[in-house]
């Protein structure tokens, strides 16, 4: 089989990051989750007090950081200046900041060339909202993830409660609302499905369904 770039977009919820890393798994691909270096931006901007509405600032905090992704047995986990920031960057204060953040042109630009460099050589999958679209628009394999918000937020309420957090679900359910409505009326690179991605409504469909879809997608892509 060739390596190809296999390129998983869609909202919150929708089972991306769960499913994109065993599909990783599965193919012996490389699994980078491309969110979590627009949450780690969040993190260093929280981190530093900068103010989340001033562009400048945010793109300061973050503009000197060394972000790299380790290979570590819990999955392929971004590190900040050497430092794993694997759980720091998962809580809603962080996401919800991500967001924000994600709109500002100089934090899309900061992180552009890095994802580019990150998938170039093939035989990886990635994980966002505009890989199809922006980072890899000539990606052999594109998949948009969709799911009712509904489902999403129960996921999303599940995956919170399993790391001990107190979950409100009609809280996460508006949050995640209001996140999409940011992701996807953003100016640049907003959450869209590209023209040319296979849909895959995960809404009523197991993990191991999800796979199997997405792995003959893949195989029949060569
Ligand atoms: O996927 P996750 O929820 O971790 O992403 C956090 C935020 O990062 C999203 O709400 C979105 O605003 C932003 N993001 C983005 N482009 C990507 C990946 C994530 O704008 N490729």
């Amino acid at each position: 089989m060739k390596r190809p770039i296999v390129a998983i977009d869609g909202p919150a919820g929708s089972g991306k990051s769960t499913v994109a890393k065993l599909l990783a798994k599965r193919l012996q691909f490389t699994h980078i989750d491309t969110g979590a270096l627009y949450r780690g931006v969040a993190l260093l901007a929280l981190r530093h007090q900068a103010n989340l509405g001033d562009e400048a600032a945010v793109v300061q905090a973050a503009s000197k950081a060394a972000f790299t992704f380790r290979q570590l047995p819990e999955g392929n986990l971004l590190h900040i200046d050497g430092e794993n920031l694997g759980l720091a960057i998962r809580t809603e204060e962080v996401g919800a900041a991500s967001s924000k953040v994600s709109a500002y042109p100089g934090v899309r630009a900061l992180l552009l060339q890095l994802q580019r460099d990150l998938g170039a050589a093939g035989g990886v999958v990635l994980e966002g909202r505009d890989i199809g679209t922006v980072v890899f628009p000539q990606a052999e394999v594109k998949i948009y993830l969709t799911a009712s918000i509904e489902a999403r937020a129960e996921r999303r309420s599940e995956e919170l409660r399993a790391r001990g957090q107190e979950v409100d679900l009609e809280r996460v359910k508006s949050e995640m609302a209001q996140r999409d409505i940011q992701d996807s009326t953003r100016a640049i690179a907003p959450l869209k499905q590209a023209a040319d991605a296979v849909l895959v409504d995960t809404s009523t469909m197991s993990i191991d369904s999800v796979l199997d879809r997405l792995e003959s997608i893949v195989r029949n892509a060569n």
